[in-house]
């Protein structure tokens, strides 16, 4: 995929090397699948490949920075400073956000948004933001309880498939005794209520 400058100029391989350098090599791994599951669904569901590569790419850029520059990055930018109580889970992705902005120009809404919302998901979404959403919940490294299940579902629906993960991911949470940052609760409410 050779990428033609419509959302930065950076080429696609010196996105992949300065990835690289924000994380350990099992988590860039785990970017490179998410790119390739993010491709695959967009040829499926007619998303832009460009777009989807991006997302998927930058998605964890912040996932390995230290709390107190991600807590910066909240406080300065005005988002919900309840995140930061969350250690990275929650904040690696608005946070990845403002870096895709910031480092690599990007400035489309939707590709940000799909950054932005890829660990709890949106009661808004964007095809990308699906495709971004599905893929980092069902790519081949991923092995947990139910992953055929949302691969399954991912092949019929990415509706079907992003509801299967808002409410395991409730369930899963509730399970394990973790809190439950409250636009977690936000969009599972979102979603069952438009649920028929
Ligand atoms: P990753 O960055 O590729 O590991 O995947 P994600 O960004 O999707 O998820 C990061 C982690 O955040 C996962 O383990 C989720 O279970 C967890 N997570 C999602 N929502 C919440 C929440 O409301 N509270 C807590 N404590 N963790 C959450
Ligand atoms: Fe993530
Ligand atoms: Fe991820
Ligand atoms: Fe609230």
């Amino acid at each position: 995929l050779v990428y033609t400058g419509r959302y930065t100029d950076w080429t696609r391989e010196a996105i992949l090397a300065e990835v690289e350098k924000q994380m350990k090599p099992s988590r860039f791994q785990h970017v490179l699948r998410v790119e390739a599951c993010s491709i695959a669904l967009a040829k499926k569901y007619g998303a832009s490949l460009e777009a989807c590569s991006l997302a998927a790419l930058l998605h964890d850029f912040a996932k390995e920075h230290d709390a107190k520059s991600m807590k910066k990055i909240v406080l300065s930018q005005a988002l919900d400073s309840e995140m930061t109580g969350y250690g990275s889970e929650i904040m690696h992705g608005p946070v990845g956000a403002y870096h895709a902005e910031k480092v690599f120009g990007i400035m489309d809404r939707a590709i940000l948004d799909a950054i932005r919302q890829h660990t709890i998901g949106g009661e808004v979404m964007t095809l990308i933001g699906k495709v971004l959403f599905i893929a980092d919940y069902i790519e081949p490294g991923r092995t947990f309880t139910g992953v055929d299940e949302a691969r399954r579902l991912a092949e019929i629906s990415l509706d079907e498939a992003a509801y299967f993960k808002i409410e395991k991911t409730i369930i899963h949470l509730v399970k394990k005794e973790l809190p439950i940052y409250p636009g977690t609760i936000h969009v599972y409410n979102s979603w069952i209520q438009r649920k028929v």
